[in-house]
């Protein structure tokens, strides 16, 4: 049996034993589409110019520079229209001097022409409106240089040219991009499945009716979606009761899944269960981190023939299970997915109730913040306890209450670690 007792960690201590366990996943194709927030696993290089050739940035007319030469409201020049091309078509003729081509913004730009007229600096619309004028001519009232509305080939990206390097996390942008190269399949990290298992015979499943001395699944969806929101794949393994054989089928079950999270079994007074099962499959870590919530963790790898999968034991009390979710899975999560930056986000703001830190513990006080008045103003979202989870429900940050400060006052400034950064909160 390989269970140890590792004492007190930091967060720091415990986050590098987590993260030094867990490897960058393997890449695989994926639909366009379905790569926004992953990584790309190779470079990537134009293999067309974008634009693919030289067209019309505006609706207008495709002349010649020398044939507008001088013109101006008093003066204007009289052009010969000789064809019409409409974006997603081309003209074969060739625009002559005092000739031009009526040309909708997107199409080629015809042979001859080196710049375009937009309709605004032309009679066009005047005699349009008439109805009666005749449409085989043009009167052009202001002169141009030459390239004007013309974007050349290639002027966004060249082809050959690296365009979007490896490791790069895909955003909106980074996917119109590949989409502008014809890329309908891309190189990606592939996301990690995550085996999610509850245990306690006193959890039961939100299907299900609620007997007395009972109480629902909450871990299970809370820490589900948090999977999704940092771009895992849930696996839901359902409740496992504090019994050694069905825990021991279950965590089997997640063997199956790259990170394997359970909730609950951990603290000292039933961690047995757990603590043998796992000692029976792997190895097993338990770990006391010196922040609240969220003190007893275990940790370990679970070895199946040709895999080992890394487990995370979460403390059972609901607000608990998240917190430890976002300092320890969340960075697990990311770096699986190829991800290099695991830090949270977080700002300096002014602490509105004081925190009393009576243990040596780094709190970390769930907090409402808002700008008020241009600064970052926190609020305790109410009594702290780790079974509250509304009050993870109402914060939108987490207060740093560092080890050796025994208490914060109203008033202080703090720094509030905001994991799941989301502009709808403030
Ligand atoms: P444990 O860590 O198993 O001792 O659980 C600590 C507390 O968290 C107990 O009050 C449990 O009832 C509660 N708890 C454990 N698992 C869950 C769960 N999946 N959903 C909601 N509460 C839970
Ligand atoms: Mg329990």
């Amino acid at each position: 049996m390989v269970a140890t007792n590792v004492g007190m960690l930091s967060v720091e201590e415990a986050q590098e034993k987590v993260l030094s366990n867990v490897r960058v996943l393997e890449k695989e194709e994926r639909p366009l589409l379905e790569c926004l927030g992953q990584v790309l696993a190779e470079n990537v290089f134009a293999s067309i110019d974008v634009p693919p050739s030289d067209n019309s940035a505006m609706d207008g007319f495709a002349v010649r520079a020398e044939s507008i030469a001088g013109a101006s409201p008093s003066s204007p020049k009289l052009l010969r229209v000789i064809a019409e091309v409409a974006a997603g078509h081309s003209s074969d003729k060739e625009v002559a001097p005092d000739t031009a081509i009526r040309i909708m913004t997107g199409a080629p730009v015809p042979r001859g022409a080196d710049t375009v007229v937009p309709f605004e600096m032309t009679d066009d619309i005047a005699r349009r409106t008439r109805g009666s004028a005749d449409s085989s001519q043009v009167m052009v009232m202001q002169e141009l240089p030459a390239d004007a509305n013309i974007r050349r080939a290639g002027e966004d990206v060249r082809r050959g040219s690296l365009v979007l390097k490896k490791d790069t996390v895909l955003r909106s942008a980074e996917i119109g991009v590949l989409a502008s190269l014809g890329r309908s399949r891309v190189p990606v990290i592939r996301r990690p499945s995550v085996a999610v298992l509850a245990t306690g015979d006193e959890v039961v499943d939100i299907s299900e009716p609620l007997p007395p001395g009972k109480i629902y699944n909450s871990n299970t969806y809370s820490i589900a979606a948090q999977v999704i929101r940092y771009g895992g794949i849930p696996n839901i393994l359902g409740v496992a009761p504090d019994q050694k054989e069905a825990l021991v089928g279950a965590i089997r079950e997640g063997l199956k899944s790259d990170l394997l999270i359970t909730s609950g079994g951990v603290s000292v007074g039933d961690y047995d269960v757990v603590k043998n099962v796992l000692a029976t499959e792997g190895e097993i870590q338990f770990w006391t981190v010196r922040m609240k919530p969220g003190k007893p963790i275990a940790f370990g790898v679970l070895r199946a023939r040709r895999k080992a999968v890394p487990h995370l034991g979460l403390p059972g009390n609901p607000a608990s299970s998240m917190i430890t979710f976002e300092m320890f899975a969340r960075p697990a999560i990311l770096k699986m997915m190829g991800k290099k930056h695991l830090t949270m986000s977080s700002v300096v703001a002014r602490i509105m109730d004081a925190v009393k830190n009576t243990d040596g513990r780094r709190i970390f006080a769930r907090v409402k913040l808002a700008k008020e008045h241009g600064e970052w103003v926190a609020r305790l979202t109410g009594p702290q306890g780790s079974g509250i989870l509304t009050s993870m429900a109402d914060a939108n940050g987490l207060a740093v209450v560092p080890e050796d400060v025994m208490q914060v006052n109203a008033g202080d400034l703090v720094e509030v670690l905001v994991p799941d950064w989301n502009e709808e909160q403030f």
